[in-house]
């Protein structure tokens, strides 16, 4: 099983509403307009009020090994859009790293900041979304302890 596809959809942080319908219709500039899962809005718009317009904010769990809902591969994915300086948002919380380019041989331009957890669900009190869950509010609450005025003046500092 594979939560991949589920709630995949436009959010405008600009105007803080998901873009139902023809999103040419919408008025905000598309710069402003965020793939994203529901859940992932809260990062989305602190990100935003920060300077940091993500492109893409979606999670998966996705189910692996043999065992029915037992090993999972979770992650938690932010295209950022463009390259930041690490120093902007300092070190992440525990499991979330920067990822700036893949491996060779396919070399493709990655922006991301993401959670990746290989997670086996042993029985106890928490299943992969519920898990999933905990690391969204975690880094919203990481995000939270940011001062956004001096991000984004580390940002206008640290790039072009
Ligand atoms: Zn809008």
């Amino acid at each position: 099983m594979s939560y991949d596809e589920n709630n995949i959809n436009m959010f405008c942080v600009q105007c803080k509403d998901w873009i139902d319908g023809d999103w040419s219709e919408h008025g905000c500039p598309s710069g402003y307009w965020v793939v994203a899962d529901k859940e992932m809005v809260g990062i989305a718009e602190r990100l935003y009020s920060m300077g940091i317009t993500p492109m893409t904010a979606i999670w998966t769990a996705t189910e692996l090994g043999a065992w029915n809902d037992y090993e999972y591969q979770l992650t938690v994915k932010i295209d950022i859009g463009s390259r930041i300086s690490e120093a902007v948002l300092g070190e992440l919380p525990k499991g979330w790293h920067y990822f700036w380019s893949t491996a060779p041989p396919i070399k493709v331009d990655m922006h991301m900041i993401a959670y990746v957890e290989h997670w086996y669900n042993f029985g106890f009190d928490e299943s992969a979304e519920e898990r999933i869950a905990k690391q969204i509010k975690e880094f919203e609450e990481f995000l939270e302890t940011r001062d956004a005025e001096a991000v984004k003046a580390l940002l206008l500092l640290t790039t072009g």
